[in-house]
């Protein structure tokens, strides 16, 4: 894939739920390698955004295209198996198994191409899934706590398992739902020089933020959405001083 190619394209996507237009005309395009932000009051549809892209919502209207391919119309674990991960907002951590049998999880899911639940009753600890889900936690700096049960985590060791369990996938295309949110400064600022380090290796990330210091830190170009439309698009400086930016935020 060439450094310019579009990885994903939002093409004129319309969805209302009853009367209200939760999504109107949403035009976006995400380049390879690039960290996209989407950000914009609460309720603007930034998770029904993402829904879209995941296959968990249709659209009523226009397509979603993955690496030139149209996926609108599939199901999620299809998607999934295109290499389109999403981690958080929904935590999907299985409680009571151990941090590395969570992240064993989708490993065994990616390779045998298996939906996640069927992956999960065959757990025996085979090797090479082990040794890979142990490199991805102690990259997420969870090494040293393989055995623990996830319930007992932290708020914040919960979502770096859950980036564990997106990066053993090898995602195409990671889609982050608020990666920050509930989190202290201390521990969002640990999230940024992890999602730092990754966006180091080229992976092309969709971040879907409300925190502007997190965006600003890691966001190569910035979609913003209120109230279902896009009112500004372009790198953080252009966004920052969009006087559009500031009404949504200060009147939302
Ligand atoms: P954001 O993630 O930006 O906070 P959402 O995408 O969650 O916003 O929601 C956008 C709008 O759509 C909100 O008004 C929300 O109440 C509404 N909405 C989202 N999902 C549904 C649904 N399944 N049914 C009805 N309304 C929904
Ligand atoms: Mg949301």
């Amino acid at each position: 894939m060439s450094k310019d190619a579009t990885v994903l394209h939002v093409d004129d996507v319309h969805k209302s739920f009853g009367g209200l237009a939760a999504l109107s005309e949403i035009n976006l395009e995400v380049k390879a390698g690039t960290t996209h932000a989407i950000i914009g009051p609460n309720g603007a549809g930034k998770s029904t955004l993402l829904n879209v892209c995941i296959g968990r919502i249709a659209p009523d209207t226009g397509a979603v295209v993955f690496d030139g391919s149209v996926i609108t119309g599939k199901q999620p674990y299809e998607i999934n198996q295109l290499g389109v991960v999403r981690v958080f907002q929904t935590p999907e951590i299985f409680p009571d198994l151990t941090i590395l049998q969570n992240v064993m999880v989708p490993a065994f899911a990616k390779r045998d191409g298996a939906f996640r639940l069927n992956a999960m009753q065959r757990l025996s600890g085979q090797r090479e899934i082990r040794e890979e889900a142990e490199h991805w936690l102690a990259d997420v700096g969870l090494g040293g706590k393989n055995d623990l049960v996830a319930a007992s985590l932290s708020r914040g060791d919960k979502r770096r398992l859950e980036l564990a369990m997106g990066l053993v996938q090898h995602p195409r295309l990671f889609l982050l739902d608020e990666p920050t949110a509930g989190m202290s400064r201390h521990d969002t600022n640990a999230t940024i020089d992890l999602l730092m380090k990754i966006k180091e290796r080229g992976m092309t990330k969709v971040i879907i933020e409300h925190d502007m210091h997190v965006v600003f830190s890691l966001a190569d170009r910035i979609t913003v959405l209120a109230q279902g439309q896009i009112i500004a698009d372009g790198t953080p400086e252009e966004v920052r001083g969009n006087p559009k930016v500031q009404e949504a935020y200060l009147g939302g």
